[in-house]
């Protein structure tokens, strides 16, 4: 097997969707992201558990512990911290990230590919075609009205038209997130 980041070929297997993935919109979006919330993220498989981990967030990190094995070997407990980080959203309130422990790239996805938890880009992992579709969709007609509302031609607009352009704009970010919701739905959490 391909260590991280060698540039395995993409295949069918290889994608985001067939790993443990955590995604930090969507954990926002189910309230499982306020500090001193702790609980244990559990997969899905064709209704089938497929794993668990245990986390703990902070104000400023999410602590992960499970266990891992590789190929039937000896189980492992690995504990793993990731930084959270936060950026201002043009229309308020604030955006989520974290901090790849590997590369230090903010990035919204962990996979857990192998032992740790590392961005889609050090596991090489392209996402597959249905997150691309719905929520790929979504976040590109956001972009875009977010490149109109707060550009350099703002400043031009009637207001009746940045109210219509915000009304999308909230519209977008909503199926954005429900998307995520369907992709993720064999993903679920137990609140301790
Ligand atoms: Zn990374």
């Amino acid at each position: 097997m391909g260590g991280i980041g060698s540039g395995r070929p993409s295949s069918n297997r290889d994608t985001v969707d067939s790993t443990r993935c955590i995604d930090i919109r969507f954990m926002r979006r189910m309230g499982w992201l306020q500090a001193g919330m702790a609980g244990t993220l559990r997969w899905n498989c064709n209704g089938l558990p497929s794993g668990d981990i245990r986390y703990r967030v902070t104000e400023h990190s999410l602590n992960l512990n499970y266990r891992y094995r590789i190929n039937g070997g000896d189980w492992q407990s690995v504990a793993q911290t990731v930084a959270l980080e936060t950026t201002p959203c043009h229309y308020g309130g604030l955006r989520y990230w974290f901090t790849c422990p590997r590369c230090e790239r903010r990035c919204a996805l962990l996979c857990g590919a192998e032992r740790l938890f590392y961005c889609r880009q050090c596991y090489n992992l392209p996402y597959q075609t249905q997150l691309e579709g719905a929520h790929g969709r979504a976040c590109m007609k956001r972009n875009k009205l977010e490149k109109k509302l707060f550009g350099p031609n703002r400043r031009r607009m009637w207001a009746h038209t940045r109210d219509r352009l915000i009304n999308e704009l909230v519209k977008a970010e909503d199926a954005a997130n429900q998307a995520l919701i369907a992709h993720f739905k064999d993903l679920y959490s137990d609140i301790f």
